[in-house]
């Protein structure tokens, strides 16, 4: 109900301004390149290299335009920013598409003569400002206090072939009580980007302000972002309607932290760190098939260190690891400490034997391993040394990790799990996280897992990942 309601506020503009007879973006692009000399944005991004390009306009659209505006508003109109400006400098760099909401004859919600429309203004240059410093290209929906459709704000962002878009706004609601932060995306698209920016986006946004968290709603219908191309989110920054919040709103230091984790999320969906998530002691029964479930549905793939003497005992759940995608290494054969580590010889008998069944089953000839107990352990110290040096002659690598959900103890919860994994990533860069795809509570918490870390990208390891290794003893 509450939500309903919430929502249908901030819509509400789009229909009182229909008809209202504004000169929509389009139309000034095709006048100032009319004009020939202003630095206008082409249609794609290899135009804007050169120079203004000219767009194809219905001649009743010009002719409307030339009726209504005369030369000198159309192109002081692109001055001072009806449309948005490309700097050309770093084609290289993604393409970020902010929309600081409303503007013109819609200010959005208006309380205690505070407008929505300027504040989502000044976070939208603030952000611009920030982003353009950690190199990226940044373009405006709207440069300065003007109408522009929500249909030409999609159209605009897909015309110039934007990377991301983020869309700022305000809520209001008639129960002042009311407060906090929340990020609307449209969860349909397959590969979940839109999820991910939209995560990234709330979630810094949440650090830098230390405001109140709403909601995270994937069921967003809004023009923009349904109608964009590429990757979208709408934050809604706060409620103008809380007058706690709405101080905070217009004061220049908060709209600098709201910049600022907006930015930051936007820097991390572009730049994520590297997660590579390790299944240990597998396969097995019933829990490698939910955990690949879950692998499959969020699109991730990860890395599984078999057992051989399971390998043999479930052939077709080893096998479903590789057809879908994952990559295998060799954990051991049997997984007996004292048998593995009594001397060198019996861990390199045990490694071949693990070695053989993976190939004879799953047909992978596996180049990395982990040693049981990581490669320094309390049962190998006398000769660890000399195992390792013996497989890395033979060509193997092998991977300790720096991240666990630490699930081989047993009993512990899906939260307990997740918050172990959350607090020994400690935000590294690079993550080998270690899990057990035989703990039932490890597939139970896979999925929020995956939801907790946006900021990384999910890889498998490979020889060529630099080792996370323990120190020699
Ligand atoms: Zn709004
Ligand atoms: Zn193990």
């Amino acid at each position: 109900m509450q939500k309903k309601k919430v929502r249908k506020n901030r819509e509400q503009w789009d229909e009182q301004l229909l008809g209202a007879g504004m000169i929509l973006f389009a139309v000034i692009v095709s006048m100032v390149s009319l004009l020939g000399k202003a630095p206008v944005f082409g249609e794609n991004k290899e135009e804007t290299k050169n120079q203004a390009v000219k767009i194809e306009v219905p001649k009743e659209r010009i002719e409307v335009i030339t009726k209504e505006t005369d030369k000198k508003t159309a192109k002081s109109m692109l001055y001072e920013g009806a449309v948005g400006k490309l700097e050309k400098d770093n084609e290289e760099e993604p393409l970020v598409m902010l929309d600081p909401g409303h503007g013109g004859v819609d200010g959005g919600c208006v309380k205690d003569g505070i407008k929505e429309k300027n504040i989502n203004f000044r976070i939208a240059l603030l952000a611009k400002g920030k982003l353009e410093e950690k190199g990226f290209r940044v373009l405006l929906t709207r440069e300065k206090d003007a109408y522009i459709s929500k249909e030409d704000r999609a159209k605009f962002a897909n015309r110039m072939g934007a990377d991301a878009f983020v869309s700022i706004h305000q809520n209001t609601f008639e129960d002042a009580s009311v407060f906090g932060l929340e990020t609307w995306y449209d969860g349909k698209d397959a590969e979940g980007e839109s999820q991910r920016l939209a995560r990234l986006v709330h979630g810094q946004t949440l650090l830098s302000t230390g405001a109140e968290e709403r909601e995270l709603h994937g069921d967003a219908d809004f023009h923009v972002t349904s109608s964009t191309q590429m990757p979208s989110c709408l934050i809604e920054t706060g409620f103008l309607s809380n007058r706690e919040e709405r101080d905070n709103l217009k004061d220049a230091q908060y709209q600098e932290k709201i910049a600022e984790g907006i930015a930051q999320g936007i820097d991390l969906y572009f730049h994520p760190k590297t997660m590579y998530l390790t299944f240990d002691d597998g396969p097995s029964e019933e829990c490698t098939d939910m955990v690949l479930n879950i692998l499959r549905e969020k699109n991730v793939k990860a890395t599984f260190f078999l057992i051989g003497e399971y390998v043999e005992k479930y052939p077709e759940v080893a096998r479903r690891i590789v057809e879908e995608g994952h990559t295998v290494g060799i954990h051991c054969y049997r997984h007996d400490y004292s048998v593995l580590y009594e001397s060198v010889d019996s861990y390199l008998e045990d490694f071949q034997k693990a070695y053989d069944v993976v190939e004879k089953i799953t047909g992978v000839k596996a180049k990395i391993f982990r040693f049981p107990g990581g490669s320094v352990n309390a049962y190998n110290k006398s000769v660890c040394e000399d195992i390792i040096r013996e497989m890395t002659c033979r060509g193997y690598v092998y991977f300790d990790w720096n991240a666990s959900l630490d699930d081989a103890a047993g009993a512990e919860s899906p939260e307990e799990l997740l918050a172990n994994a959350k607090a020994t990533a400690m935000g590294r860069k690079k993550v080998v996280m270690l899990a057990h795809d035989r703990v039932y509570n490890t597939a139970l918490c896979l999925d929020s897992l995956i939801l907790q870390f946006p900021e990384y990208r999910m890889e498998v390891l490979t020889t060529d990942v630099e080792q996370v290794k323990f120190a020699l003893p």
